[in-house]
């Protein structure tokens, strides 16, 4: 008997019938005798309905009363999914982040675990019982329910999974695993049997949404056997793996594991700065104050020695406030300089553990990125990832020609 924690995302509780489908399957787990705990997000499309609703009504909507409203859509499933799993005389009871005690500071809409009660959900599993959680959700406190982030139902899942001390995290989504790159941008693309852990948190916080990075993070942090697996199909899905567990002399060790890219983000370039000590604190500690986190940041080399470029990007839903400091308070501030923001950009990065050992791979990037005619507007490296900014309209084209030029492509390794 094990004790498996399972996540269903918005698609696969998207309407009746597929939490019908849901209860179907967990019903197929306690059937074999495994206690379950489930944890739900919202129907698809509902979390986006209800931030589009608060934003008709106020568009600076305040974050505890975002939180109140988000976290709505995951109780409506909860307790659907209860109700069909009493249908099929099954035993469930579904709680709320608060009611199952997921403890988490107050920073509203991105609140991070703080402790996990468990006592009860013991008590229900001994008891027979399958555990409904509402994903996404906790409470802090003094008893105001926050969120997670979006996408925070995985995390729900998996933090839950580290506490109870599970077998297994059992991510159920619209895909049947992680693949080489979102295979609804690339039909090339192929699942990976595992993945490390290391790997994983690259491709989440470069932009792919399969799993929250917060959830990948909580798996390394606590050795929870992490597995993404399709809702609608059998299969063995992907097993995040940590680190050590890959053979690290293996020969087909992939250079690249996988390819991320989000339109997410927008770019400022300030032109002629003075280059003096202090300049890059003094353009980017206004737009900290303001808690905007900054991701790349360049500073070109002075090439007369008096000014430079500075550019740095942040998230596409910052610009307009980020425009506004610089207008309004950096430049006034250098008393010099001219501020160009661009939020139709794009950045594409290759991850993969394998790049460690091989030189090259930024050089091959350039390569294939220059025969596509696209212009790197940003680069940035870590010992497992390089990313590059580029135009928003060319993100799809090259993120095709990178995962054929990296051997990623899916009748490219079936040849072999
Ligand atoms: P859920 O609602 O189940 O949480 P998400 O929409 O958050 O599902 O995540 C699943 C989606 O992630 C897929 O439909 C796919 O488009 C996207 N995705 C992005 N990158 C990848 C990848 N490397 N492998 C698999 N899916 C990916
Ligand atoms: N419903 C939330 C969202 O759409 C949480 C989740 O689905 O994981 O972001
Ligand atoms: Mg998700």
């Amino acid at each position: 008997m094990a004790l498996y924690v399972q996540k269903f995302g918005g698609t696969s509780v998207g309407s009746v019938e597929r939490i019908k489908a849901v209860a179907e399957k967990v019903k197929g787990f306690r059937d074999q005798g495994h206690q379950v705990v489930v944890v739900v997000s919202a129907m698809s499309g509902e979390t986006n309905r209800l931030i589009g609703m608060a934003n008709e009504i106020n568009d600076e909507p305040t974050p505890r009363e975002m939180d109140m409203l988000v976290s709505t859509g995951e109780q409506v499933t909860i307790s659907l999914l209860a109700l069909a799993l009493h249908k099929l005389g099954v035993a469930a009871t579904s709680y709320t982040g608060s009611q199952v005690g997921i403890l988490t500071d107050s920073a509203h809409t991105k609140a991070r675990i703080q402790r996990i009660e468990t006592e009860d959900m013991r008590e229900d599993l001994n008891d027979g019982q399958v555990v409904v959680v509402a994903g996404f959700q906790g409470v802090d406190e003094e008893g105001n329910i926050t969120t997670l982030g979006r996408g925070g139902s995985d995390t729900t899942g998996v933090a839950l999974a580290a506490a109870l001390g599970a077998d297994e995290c059992q991510i159920y989504t619209d895909v049947d695993g992680v693949y080489t790159t979102d295979p609804r941008v690339c039909s090339r693309a192929q699942r990976l049997d595992t993945i490390t852990v290391e790997e994983m948190l690259e491709l989440a916080s470069l932009g792919s949404k399969v799993l929250q990075i917060r959830a990948v993070e909580f798996a390394g942090k606590y050795n929870v056997p992490l597995r993404v697996l399709s809702s609608f199909e059998d299969g063995p899905g992907t097993l995040i793996v940590a680190d050590s567990d890959k053979d690290e002399d293996s020969m087909e060790e992939p250079l690249i594991s996988g390819i991320a890219f989000t339109a997410n983000e927008a770019k400022f370039t300030l032109l002629n700065t003075p280059d003096v000590p202090g300049v890059a604190s003094r353009i980017l500690g206004p737009i900290a104050d303001a808690n905007i986190e900054v991701d790349m940041i360049v500073q070109n080399v002075a090439p007369a020695g008096d000014y430079t470029d500075f550019t740095f990007t942040v998230a596409k839903g910052d610009y307009k406030k980020t425009l506004k400091i610089l207008q309004e308070q950096v430049l006034p501030d250098l008393g010099e300089g001219e501020v160009k923001g661009d939020d139709n950009i794009a950045k594409v990065s290759l991850v993969g553990v394998g790049m460690r050992s091989h030189a090259g791979v930024a050089s091959k990037m350039f390569r294939v990125l220059a025969e596509e005619n696209i212009n790197i507007r940003m680069v940035s490296t870590s010992e497992i990832k390089i990313s590059v900014v580029i135009d928003e309209k060319h993100m799809e084209l090259a993120v095709k020609a990178l995962h054929k030029a990296f051997g990623l492509d899916k009748s490219d390794i079936e040849r072999e």
